[in-house]
């Protein structure tokens, strides 16, 4: 891709009419890149997709699970041919780099490859019986629809990393995106039309689109139709959703805020934890779940390090995300920059990179001690760096917070890399040595600790929360032992 010569909006009009999309609706989007509108789509009636999300689960869940791995394997072709104009599209809408929208896609593609072996490995357990002439087994099997709400920084990815497990699971999916990134979410529903098509005989309310905002959420969230919502967004949202279903005993997987650190311990490659650290904490426009957003350096290393953090962050070009030379795009709109704003108040550097856009430089704001906004997670390029002296400290630091998803350390001493990942270590759901705590792959699994919501998608074993678990016990005798000994013999 090369930076276009045409504008935004008429490249958002040429890619709408690649996929086919009427661009038409009540609802508005627009692009982080200059702020103007680049297309609408129409609210969707929640109440009509779950009763048809129903009724196709009544057939889905009997279709042999490798047959319904077929059709993720047609997806993932589909994902494939269009990988470029559905990234262009991503960066259009969300305002990532050109490189950050293909490594999305081709995220999408990871786990639809993924969910294509699994389909022919949800395996159950044998066990021992502790009755003679008897056989236990436990076997998984679909569980219902299955919503996800999705968040504007992984407008497509999320879908997938939920869907392509959940139809191989024997699962439906509804699908309410960001009310900010609703086309790239219309373009992804395309391809899966086309996989569906090439399929042949899925159930009609397979999977679903349904755009709106908040309201349109909370009506999808209520729906006793729904057996798993699967829900990534603020902290904020998942304690607004998490409740919501709770109170219909329905099941959630919430992959909520971050508020990552990395420790630089003093045998560090310094110069590697600085790169680690500018796409960590900058990347994105720091608004990455797993946004390195809290540096804690050891005293001895601490000033060289900082040092070549700010040159790093002075120097990192900036501008419009197409242009393949830019690393850091926009922020996703107005309110996010007046966030940062509060947060650092003149610390704020923005730069006039695209008119109606909001971009600014990554900030490094040293403290003494951590506290204050420094606990909570402001989406947006600020990182914060304190000093420590002691690895327990470090890892204490680490962990002070309220959120837990993910955390590294820079460390060439094996003890110290060990002391981080053990059990008195970092409590996130991500721990890396030498890497930065962003950017995972899909073959593990996702998600984080305390306020991020303890939610696993992705890779591992994650598809077991698309599924019920039943357990199994087979009498094939002619006695019938009753377990733990118990007697209740009846007269002869
Ligand atoms: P957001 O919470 O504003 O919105 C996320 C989604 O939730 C949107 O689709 C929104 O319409 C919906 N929503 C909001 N309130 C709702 C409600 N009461 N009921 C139902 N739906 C509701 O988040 P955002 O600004 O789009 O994204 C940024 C946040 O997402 C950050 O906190 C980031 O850390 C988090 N995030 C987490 C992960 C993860 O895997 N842990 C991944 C991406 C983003």
């Amino acid at each position: 891709m090369s930076v276009p010569q045409i504008s935004v909006a008429e490249e958002a009009a040429a890619l709408l009419r690649e996929f086919g999309i009427a661009g038409e609706g009540g609802l508005v989007s627009r692009s982080p890149i200059d702020g103007n509108e680049i297309g609408r789509v129409t609210e969707g009636n929640p109440a009509a997709a779950c009763a048809a999300a129903a009724a196709a689960f009544l057939e889905w869940r009997s279709v042999p699970a490798p047959r319904r791995g077929e059709l993720v394997r047609l997806l993932g072709e589909e994902l494939r041919a269009s990988k470029e104009p559905l990234a262009q599209l991503v960066t259009l809408e969300a305002g990532k780099i050109v490189s950050e929208s293909l490594g999305e896609v081709q995220e999408m593609i990871d786990i639809c490859d993924f969910a294509v072996g699994l389909s022919r490995q949800l395996y159950g357990l044998t066990i021992a019986s502790e009755r003679p002439d008897h056989r236990m087994i436990e076997q998984w099997h679909p569980l219902g629809p299955v919503l996800v709400i999705s968040a504007f920084n992984f407008p497509v990815a999320v879908w997938a990393w939920n869907a392509a497990l959940a139809l191989v699971c024997g699962d439906p999916v509804i699908w309410k995106p960001s009310e900010k990134t609703p086309l790239t979410a219309e373009a992804v529903m395309v391809l899966m039309r086309r996989a569906l098509d090439r399929f042949g005989d899925a159930p009609a309310g397979l999977v679903q689109l349904v755009q709106g905002g908040r309201e349109i959420g909370e009506a999808l969230v209520d729906d006793p139709r729904i057996a798993l919502v699967s829900a990534t967004g603020s902290t904020a949202m998942g304690r607004a959703v998490a409740p919501r279903v709770a109170a219909r005993f329905g099941r959630s997987l919430l992959e909520l805020g971050g508020n990552n650190a990395m420790i630089v311990a003093p045998s560090a490659d310094l110069e590697l934890a600085a790169r680690a650290i500018l796409f960590s904490a900058a990347g994105t426009a720091g608004q990455r779940c797993t946004t390195l957003r809290r540096l804690i350096v050891h005293d001895s290393v601490a000033e060289p390090l900082i040092a070549r953090v700010r040159e790093l962050f002075a120097t990192v070009t900036l501008g419009d995300p197409r242009d393949p030379a830019t690393l850091i795009g926009p922020l996703i709109d107005c309110a996010a920059g007046d966030a940062m704003e509060r947060v650092i108040g003149d610390q704020i550097e923005c730069v006039e990179a695209v008119a109606g856009g909001h971009y600014v430089r990554p900030a490094l704001v040293e403290v003494d001690a951590q506290g204050g906004t420094m606990l909570q997670e402001t989406f947006a390029p600020i990182l914060y760096a304190v000093r420590y002296t002691t690895l327990d400290e470090a890892i204490a630091l680490n962990n002070d917070v309220t959120q837990g998803l993910s955390s590294s350390i820079f460390t060439n001493d094996l003890r110290e890399a060990e002391r981080f990942l053990a059990a008195a270590g970092s409590d996130c759901g991500i721990a890396n040595v030498n890497i930065g705590p962003s950017g995972a792959e899909i073959g593990g699994a996702f998600g984080g600790e305390k306020e991020t919501g303890g939610g696993r998608e992705s890779g591992s074993d994650a598809w077991r929360a698309y599924m019920r678990r039943q357990t199994n016990t087979i009498n094939y005798g002619s006695d019938l032992p009753l377990a733990q000994g118990v007697r209740f013999d009846i007269a002869p």
